[in-house]
């Protein structure tokens, strides 16, 4: 009797946690994104994330180049939870990958991962380019090295960095997900972890074009919706096969399948957006590269719009043919 006592409560104070997590917010109705400011009151503030960006009023810029440490590492150990919002990416063993430049000042350490989507593939994605939904979206979140670990770094305001990379629709599969698609299937009850079962590399799963991406200050997008965050929004998508993103749509919180994860956008402000272009972008992508020629994921080229490199290319043009036409009259 006593045994099974004791049982009873053991199963009590292992589900009490679970149940208060899964209850805390979520994406509908009374715990839904309208009401998580009556129960954190930061989730009110004016620079919140995640925003629209328009890209006609963008501030244009060329920041230090950003520096990758450790992304294109095999990392072992790389844990995989259904935390009854999303799936988190987690490392175990030190050191953690890092980042350093663009728009930040000092060392970002690794905190984790995870990923936003919809119920299907055409919204999903958190922040928006030009009122455009991607179908889901990775945050790759990092604390700053100073503040020593994430709970610390939500206390300041350049606490943390988030890198955000879209996703779009491809007809063939991307073959660097497919172990997470497998770790996927693995956790589709909530509060489950596994571990990968190969080595895992940042680099992989990011799109080719680094160097190409939007910044602005806003927040965490989940409650406390703490605003410390920096942005990096990069410009070019990663391409996934359908099946990949219903894979994510499988997964379970405590109250069915985790159908949606995003907040839906929020005021901008008073906040500018930057664009950050590397100044040898164009000269760069003049080059004739036979590799590039050969691979799908080369850099993409802007064919029209903001692009005062092109736009100069043309005034330039229209100068030439206007003296030859002087000369030819002369
Ligand atoms: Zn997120």
């Amino acid at each position: 009797m006593r045994l099974i006592i004791s049982s009873i409560f053991a199963l009590a104070f292992f589900q009490v946690p679970e149940l208060t997590r899964g209850e805390d917010f979520g994406y509908d109705g009374v715990i839904g994104p309208q009401h998580w400011g009556e129960r954190y009151r930061e989730c009110t503030g004016k620079h919140q994330s995640p925003i629209n960006i328009n890209v006609l009023r963008v501030k244009q810029v060329t920041l230090p180049e950003i520096v990758f440490i450790g992304f294109d590492d095999s990392i072992d150990g790389v844990h995989v939870t259904n935390n009854g919002h999303t799936v988190l990416i987690e490392v175990e063993n030190e050191p953690h990958p890092r980042v350093r430049g663009g728009p930040l000042d000092g060392d970002y350490v690794f905190s984790q991962m995870h990923f936003h989507w919809g119920d299907n593939d055409t919204f999903g994605s958190e922040d928006k380019i030009n009122h455009r939904s991607f179908p889901m979206e990775l945050h790759m979140v990092f604390y700053k090295e100073e503040y020593r670990s994430t709970s610390e770094a939500v206390k300041h305001p350049d606490g943390l960095t988030v890198l955000a990379f879209f996703y779009e629709l491809d007809r063939h599969e991307h073959p660097a997900y497919d172990d997470i698609t497998l770790a996927l299937s693995n956790v589709t009850e909530p509060y489950t972890s596994v571990i990968m079962s190969h080595p895992f590399s940042f680099l992989n799963i990011l799109p080719y074009d680094l160097r190409r991406y939007f910044t602005y200050r806003g927040s965490l997008t989940t409650p406390p919706c703490s605003e410390v965050v920096i942005w990096l929004d990069f410009e070019q998508p990663v391409r996934l096969a359908h099946d990949q993103i219903e894979a994510f749509r499988e997964l379970k919180s405590a109250h069915g399948k985790i159908t949606h994860n995003f907040r839906p956008i929020q005021p901008i402000g008073d906040r500018v957006v930057f664009y950050n272009i590397d100044s040898n972008y164009f000269s760069y992508n003049e080059i004739d590269d036979p590799e590039e020629q050969t691979t799908t994921s080369r850099p993409y080229r802007r064919r029209k719009g903001h692009n005062s490199g092109h736009s100069n290319q043309w005034s330039l043009l229209c100068c030439l043919s206007a003296l030859l036409a002087i000369i030819c009259c002369l």
